[in-house]
């Protein structure tokens, strides 16, 4: 038996308004109806206009992916009814989706198109009520190919598009707060032919789309075991039980009745200067895939790559390191260490970019450490000050006395002073304790503020206890 997963991805785009009005695009504001308007809430005698921004953006992720990008661009009516849908259609693109194919991770990509959120219903005891805030924002549809057959290549190609969208900018993409919904179409065969599509959706998380494909593989394949029959159906997915159930029989593209939006202008895209694909291709940023390679060829592994392409709060900051020092490799594996290792310590949780203001005496420091100017232990101590409190790394060095000490001259009294002042400690390594020899390198670093080059500090000691 083999699963055959197709997988569909909603995302709010990160517009000014919303998809077919001038409202504020907020899904997230917390007071209910505040971004409405007559349009929105298709009111008689309205008219939508297209949001050539919305267009833009889910142009952008075709060209991302390789696709193809349509030159018509014509909205269809997509007929139901349902409280939180006030036109009772939703506006969609059926016949001609702005992009067709492309790949991403490997996943042939079958389109992706443009169409609008609806409302939030809230639901209690006794009522109802229904929030607008949402109704009319820009959401794109993204569709991939039944080729994937696990649950893991879902879940990787599901945080490369995450990735991706963050990347060009088009949406926030988190998926705990909806703006990133992914649905899956999972079929068992025991032939080359499809079996019957089973369709699960509300999957908010990464780890909720493995679970769910998971446990639809192994209800799928038990039941086909058994002689028993998949049915064609949409179901969702249930947390605290960990398993998926059914919600409805799914619907076809028939049932909807979709056809062209009559109060919709059709668009040529090529005759709109903005829209063209040469104009989409040009506002492209770089992409993960290109970032991770010019990464790895500056010598930096795949682990320090992969943190710099996807934490969001280093990369313009190392983007801008590299265009100052991009030649010195020394220079942007070190800098890359402390960005992956010890900066993303001190932001912890916290979700600001660092301030690119810093860039230029992060450089110095890294440069003072390269060059044996300070220790990585005054690194460490200096580099808070330079990425968040605007010190220059040179000047804080040389006003503190942190400059290393490198030299016979300056450390060997320092090393006597040492040893002079610590005869029973002394004695003890004398009599072969190890660890006292820690204890007297730890009192002469420390009677250098911390400035010693450690390997002298410790040679010198260690001749002088010989003595
Ligand atoms: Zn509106």
């Amino acid at each position: 038996m083999k699963a055959t997963i197709g997988i569909e991805v909603h995302a709010e785009l990160k517009t000014k308004s919303k998809m077919f009005c001038g409202c504020k695009n907020n899904p997230h504001e917390s007071q209910p109806n505040q971004n409405i308007c007559p349009v929105c809430l298709a009111h008689p005698g309205t008219l939508p206009s297209v949001n050539a921004d919305a267009v833009k953006k889910v142009l952008m992720v075709g060209a991302a992916l390789g696709g193809k990008l349509a030159d018509f661009s014509e909205f269809d009516r997509k007929n139901y009814f349902y409280p939180d849908i006030p036109k009772a259609y939703q506006l969609s693109q059926l016949a001609y989706p702005l992009v067709t194919r492309g790949t991403l991770s490997g996943v042939a990509i079958t389109r992706v198109h443009l169409e609008e959120d609806t409302a939030r219903s809230q639901h209690s005891t006794n009522s109802s009520a229904v929030d607008f805030n949402r109704a009319g924002v820009p959401l794109m549809e993204l569709v991939t190919e039944p080729v994937i057959h696990s649950a893991e290549e879902a879940g990787s190609f599901a945080k490369e598009l995450q990735l991706l969208l963050r990347t060009l900018g088009v949406s926030d993409a988190n998926m705990d707060k909806g703006e990133m919904r992914v649905e899956a179409n999972i079929s068992i065969s025991a032939t080359e032919e499809l079996g019957t599509k089973v369709e699960v959706k509300n999957l908010n998380s990464f780890k909720i789309l493995e679970s769910a494909i998971k446990y639809e593989v192994s209800r799928q394949t038990e039941k086909l075991k058994s002689g028993e029959k998949v049915v064609q159906e949409t179901r969702g997915w249930d947390e605290s039980k960990a398993r998926t159930f059914s919600q409805r029989v799914k619907e076809s593209p028939d049932d909807y009745r979709y056809f062209p939006d009559p109060d919709i202008p059709k668009y040529q895209l090529s005759e709109i200067d903005e829209l063209s694909s040469s104009a989409v291709s040009a506002t492209l940023p770089a992409l993960p895939t290109q970032l991770r390679e010019k990464y790895q060829s500056l010598g930096l592994t795949a682990l320090q790559s992969e943190a710099l392409v996807a934490d969001f709060r280093l990369k313009p900051f190392f983007e801008s390191l590299l265009e100052r020092v991009g030649t010195d490799e020394k220079l942007v594996k070190l800098a890359a260490n402390y960005l992956t290792s010890d900066t993303r310590a001190l932001l912890g949780e916290d979700n600001k970019a660092l301030e690119l203001s810093a860039v230029q005496s992060f450089v110095v420091l890294m440069t003072m450490l390269k060059d044996q100017e300070i220790n990585s232990r005054i690194a460490k101590d200096i580099l808070p000050e330079v990425l968040f409190a605007n010190v220059r790394a040179r000047e804080a060095v040389a006003e503190r006395g942190l400059l290393q000490q490198n030299s016979t001259e300056d450390l060997l009294p320092i090393v006597n002073e040492v040893i002079a002042q610590n005869p029973d400690v002394v004695e003890e390594y004398k009599a072969g304790k190890e660890a006292s020899l820690k204890y007297l390198l730890g009192q002469a670093m420390k009677a250098t503020k911390g400035s010693a080059n450690p390997q002298l500090l410790t040679e010198l000691l260690v001749r002088e206890l010989s003595k």
